[in-house]
């Protein structure tokens, strides 16, 4: 497969024009998109092959002789060969296609969980996992009668190392760790963290789901034995996402869903499964979306994530300092390492309320718990508003949130 070519120099503006939804006006204002971390904005060249996949391959795949079945499963399949690329995956078959991370941690808790967690056992996650890694090992551990640990977080917003080393033990089987933190951009060290798991021969899985879009991602590298990421936040489609899962570890696991195209042979007496990956993508997946994911990659790659890591620096070092030396603005997580999230407090205002009046400028944030309800009780939130930037983004447009920020005050009599 052909190596994607890097832009040569940088320049947002050039890269702007690339996403039609951000050159809009919104309650008459150009919208201000700071809300990524949720999903990111498609460029034009998704948006295309969306379109050209159903007007000239849509088929069923590995399902049909016949042209367009062939067709829609060739496209489908590339995307596996640029996943597998992108992550440095071993094995093409470790690529495994989900509905996005969600989809990725059930699978993967139902599935590692019914085969290796037993009574007594324990899982390890973080009080800043996203609510999508926490449940799923919530559910597993109540049928198995195993118990949940959990890593405390400190003030920045940091993992406590000490704290964690101190979970782990024989009885551990699975550490479940975000890479990147949702609610506060908290890069934690996932590398160590795998590390010592690996000591008591605990598995790991990590919720890559706010790393790619930000930075490159190495599997074999951190040695971690399954990585989640939705499709949708690194610029493709909705509805798809990646498990990327050890080969020693899916050919141990049972398949999560039963169904058409994960079987060899089924007989009222015995069933067979199909190979890795089908094994795990039982019915019709959402082909459309995979093929238009790989678009996304081959996006990303041409920016370069060395040109994306430099854009995004600048903006969280703009923006941290911009939202700092506003009166009364607080900034909840400030961790060392830090992706271009932003969560804050505007004084004593409510975030909803501060929300709304900057959708009315049209500035799109987030507010609320970012689905992380532990974290925000450790903190003694109910929420917070969260400005999270991607490389489209602008300098100029945090002078907009500023604006709006001391807008949003004034209405509230506070300055
Ligand atoms: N984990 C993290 C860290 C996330 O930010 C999100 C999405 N906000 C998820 C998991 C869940 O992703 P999805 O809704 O695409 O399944």
């Amino acid at each position: 497969m052909k190596d994607t070519p890097i832009i040569k120099s940088f320049d947002v503006h050039k890269i702007r024009a690339d996403f039609p939804t951000l050159h809009q006006q919104i309650h008459g204002k150009p919208l201000v998109y700071f809300d990524n971390a949720a999903t990111s904005q498609k460029p034009k060249v998704v948006i295309e092959k969306l379109q050209e996949y159903y007007q000239e391959t849509n088929s069923n795949v590995h399902r049909g002789i016949h042209f367009l079945s062939q067709k829609a499963t060739d496209e489908y399949e590339i995307t596996r060969h640029k996943v597998q690329a992108l992550l440095n995956a071993k094995h093409l078959h470790e690529v495994i296609y989900t509905s996005g991370t969600t989809a990725g941690i059930n699978l993967v808790a139902h599935s590692f969980g019914q085969k290796f967690v037993g009574e007594g056992d324990e899982i390890i996650v973080s009080e800043m996992e996203h609510h999508s890694n926490i449940v799923p090992w919530q559910l597993i551990c109540e049928l198995k009668g195993a118990t949940l640990k959990v890593i405390p977080v400190n003030e920045a917003g940091e993992l406590d190392m000490e704290a964690y080393k101190h979970l782990l033990s024989d009885r551990t089987k699975l550490v479940g760790i975000v890479h990147t933190s949702n609610s506060l951009g908290t890069i934690n060290p996932v590398k160590e963290i795998i590390q010592l798991a690996h000591q008591y021969g605990a598995a790991v899985l990590v919720d890559g789901a706010q790393a790619l879009p930000h930075a490159p991602v190495d599997v074999q590298e951190l040695d971690c034995d399954f990585f989640v990421f939705s499709g949708h936040k690194i610029f493709g489609p909705t509805g798809t996402g990646i498990l990327y899962g050890k080969e020693k570890w899916l050919n141990a696991m049972p398949p999560y869903m039963g169904g058409g195209d994960m079987i060899k042979v089924v007989r009222f007496d015995k069933t067979t499964y199909s190979d890795l990956p089908h094994k795990f993508e039982a019915g019709t997946p959402n082909i459309a979306g995979i093929v238009g994911l790989a678009a996304g990659i081959d996006y990303v790659n041409s920016i370069g994530y060395d040109h994306i890591g430099q854009q995004e620096a600048k903006l969280l070092a703009y923006g941290t300092q911009a939202l700092e030396s506003i009166p009364g603005v607080r900034i909840i997580g400030t961790a060392k390492h830090k992706t271009s999230v932003i969560s804050f407090l505007i004084d004593d205002i409510h975030p909803y309320d501060a929300g709304t009046i900057l959708d009315r400028l049209g500035i799109a944030i987030r507010t609320g718990h970012h689905c992380t309800q532990p974290l925000m009780a450790k903190f003694g939130l109910p929420g917070t508003m969260r400005a999270s930037f991607a490389f489209y983004n602008t300098t100029e447009e945090i002078d907009q949130l500023v604006a709006g920020i001391y807008r949003v005050k004034k209405m509230f009599g506070k300055a």
